[in-house]
C-alpha cells in the first residue's frame, strides 16, 4: 500500500483573504464531426473497443493523414463566435511524447501558428458582466483511451481502446483573467453555451466531449506579479472544476504561508480523495520537440471561406438575452434562464408566437414547465406540452376563465395526459366561478359557520381576513375568482 499523502493544513479564512487567485482555463472540446480529424473512421461514441480504427489513427508506418474539412469549419465557427481572428495561414505540428494511448508517438496539434487568436467572451458573474480574454483556438487530434479497470486482470494489466484516438478537438485557451473559482465556473458555463448554440460540439461531459485543465496561481492581495502556477488536469465536470480550484488555492496559500514555494507542476484532480495530487513536474514546450507536421500542408483559410461561415452563425446567447430583455420586457435574470439553451429559447418564442403574453410565458415556463420536465427527467425538446397548447392554457389564465391555481393543476394534467387545457377544464368542471351571486352565497355560508372569527375580525383583528378568503376558496374547490371573493368578503364583513 502506498503511504497516504499527508493532507496539507487548511489555511484559516482570514489568511486566505490575504491572497487572490489567478486562473486561466484550457478547454478541450470535441468537434461534432461524423469522422475523425485525419481519417475516415467514425467518431461514434460507445462502439465495441477498437472497432473504429484504421492505419492512420493507429499510427501504422506509411499511413498518411488527410485533414477533415468539417473539423476546420467547426473550429472556425467556434473561433468567430468567440471573437477570435482567423489566421489565413495556420499549421499543424507534431507534439512528441510517449504514452500507450498515443500510437503515433506524437499528437498532431497546432503550435506556433494556431487557427485563430485574440478573442473574448463576456461572462455574467455576481450581477456584473466581465470580459475574459481568449488567447487562441487551435485544432488537434485526441489520444485514445487507456482502460485501467473493469477487467478480471485489471490488477495486473491495462487495456487500450483506440476508437477515440484521432477524434478532432479544438483547444480554447483563455487569458489568466479569472479571479475566483466561481468566475471560472461562469466562464465555462458561458463557453459551453456558445459551443452548443453554434453546434460546434455536443459538449457531453460524461462522454469526454468537453474537458478542462486549469492554470492556477495565487498572489498576495495588491501584488502585481503573478505567482508560480500549477496546472490541474482532468476536470471533466463543472463541480470538479470549482472544487479542484478551491482546493488548489488553499493548498498553494498553505505552502506559501509555511514558507515554502510553489512548484511549477502538473497536478491531477483526484475525484475520490477530493484533492489535487502531483502528477509530474510541468513539462515545458521544448520537452515536446514541436516541429511542423511534414505530412500535412499548411492550412489556408481564405477570408471568403471564413466570411461564408460567419454568415451562417446563429444568434449567440448574449444577443438573444439582450433581445429578450428589449423585446419582451422581461428581467435579465429571466432572459438568462430562458436563453440558457437554444431549444428552451425557441420554445419560449414559440409560446409567444402562439399568442401568450411574454411575462406570463416567462414565469410559467421557468416555474411550472421546467419543474415538470425536471421531475420527469425530460429535455425541453421532449416536452409533452407543445408551445401551442401551452399558449392556450396561458390565455385561459390571462382571461380569468380559470384562476392561476387551477391553471397550475390543469398544466400538470396536460403534462401527464397530453390532453388540451379545454378538454381538462370541461371534463373536470374547473372553470373559474366568477358569478357574483354564487360567490356571495359561498361567502355568506363561510361567515355563518365561523361566527367567532367574524366577530373578532369586526373587532379589529384584520389578520383573520385571510382565513375567510381561504375558507371561501376551499368551498369553491379553488375555482372562485379570488378578486371577486375578496371584494364580496370585504363588503359582507364590514
Ligand atoms: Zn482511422
Amino acid at each position: 500500500m502506498a503511504k497516504p499523502i499527508v493532507q496539507e493544513l487548511r489555511p484559516a479564512a482570514e489568511v486566505l483573504a490575504n491572497y487572490g487567485p489567478v486562473i486561466g482555463l484550457e478547454v478541450h472540446v470535441q468537434l461534432k464531426t461524423a469522422t475523425k480529424a485525419f481519417c475516415a473512421c467514425s467518431t461514434r461514441f460507445g462502439d465495441p473497443p477498437n472497432s473504429t480504427t484504421c492505419p492512420v489513427c493507429l499510427g501504422l508506418p506509411g499511413a498518411l493523414p488527410v485533414l477533415n474539412r468539417r473539423a476546420v469549419e467547426l473550429g472556425i465557427r467556434a473561433a468567430l463566435a468567440l471573437h477570435l481572428t482567423i489566421q489565413e495561414t495556420s499549421r499543424f505540428a507534431r507534439k512528441n511524447y510517449f504514452y500507450p494511448d498515443l500510437p503515433k508517438g506524437y499528437q498532431i496539434s497546432m503550435y506556433e501558428l494556431p487557427l485563430a487568436t485574440g478573442g473574448w467572451l463576456d461572462i455574467d458573474h455576481e450581477a456584473q458582466t466581465k470580459r475574459i480574454g481568449i488567447t487562441r483556438l487551435h485544432l488537434e487530434d485526441d489520444a485514445a483511451k487507456n482502460l485501467h479497470e473493469g477487467f478480471s486482470d485489471s490488477q495486473k494489466n491495462s487495456y487500450v481502446d483506440y476508437n477515440r484516438g484521432g477524434t478532432p478537438l479544438a483547444e480554447i485557451v483563455s487569458e489568466p483573467d479569472m479571479r475566483s473559482p466561481s468566475e471560472a465556473h461562469a466562464y465555462l458555463t458561458a463557453l459551453k453555451q456558445v459551443l452548443l448554440y453554434t453546434e460546434v460540439s455536443d459538449c457531453n461531459m460524461e462522454e469526454g466531449s468537453l474537458r478542462c485543465d486549469a492554470n492556477v496561481s495565487v498572489r498576495r492581495r495588491g501584488a502585481e506579479k503573478f505567482g508560480t502556477k500549477a496546472e490541474v488536469k482532468n476536470l471533466n465536470s463543472f463541480r470538479f472544476l470549482q472544487r479542484a480550484l478551491e482546493y488548489e488555492i488553499e493548498r498553494q496559500v498553505a505552502v506559501l504561508e509555511s514558507g515554502g514555494k510553489i512548484d511549477q507542476e502538473t497536478r491531477l484532480w483526484n475525484v475520490a480523495a477530493g484533492r489535487t495530487e502531483p502528477m509530474r513536474s510541468k513539462e515545458f514546450a521544448h520537452d515536446y520537440r514541436y516541429f511542423p507536421e511534414p505530412d500535412l500542408l499548411p492550412l489556408r483559410v481564405s477570408p471568403a471561406w471564413s466570411d461564408e461561415i460567419a454568415e451562417l452563425l446563429p444568434e449567440l446567447p448574449d444577443a438573444k438575452r439582450q433581445r429578450f430583455v428589449n423585446d419582451f420586457a422581461i428581467t435579465p435574470y429571466d432572459a438568462g434562464v430562458l436563453a440558457s439553451s437554444r431549444e428552451l429559447a425557441n420554445y419560449f418564442e414559440d409560446v409567444i408566437a402562439a399568442g401568450a403574453a411574454p411575462k406570463l410565458a416567462a414565469n410559467w415556463i421557468q416555474v411550472e414547465l421546467l419543474r415538470q420536465l425536471n421531475e420527469a427527467g425530460k429535455e425541453i425538446t421532449a416536452s409533452p406540452v407543445a408551445p401551442g397548447p401551452f399558449a392556450e392554457l396561458l390565455a385561459k389564465v390571462a382571461s380569468g376563465e380559470i384562476n392561476a391555481a387551477t391553471g397550475k393543476k390543469v398544466f400538470v394534467s396536460m403534462f401527464t395526459t397530453g390532453k388540451s387545457a379545454a378538454e381538462i377544464i370541461a371534463a373536470e368542471g374547473l372553470s373559474q366561478v366568477s358569478d357574483a351571486g354564487e360567490i356571495e352565497r359561498l361567502c355568506r355560508d363561510v361567515i355563518e359557520k365561523n361566527p367567532d372569527n367574524a366577530a373578532k375580525y369586526r373587532a379589529g383583528n384584520e389578520g383573520l381576513f385571510k382565513f375567510f378568503v381561504g375558507q371561501a376558496m376551499r368551498a369553491s374547490r379553488g375555482q372562485a375568482n379570488p378578486q371577486t371573493v375578496n371584494e364580496i368578503l370585504k363588503r359582507l364583513l364590514s
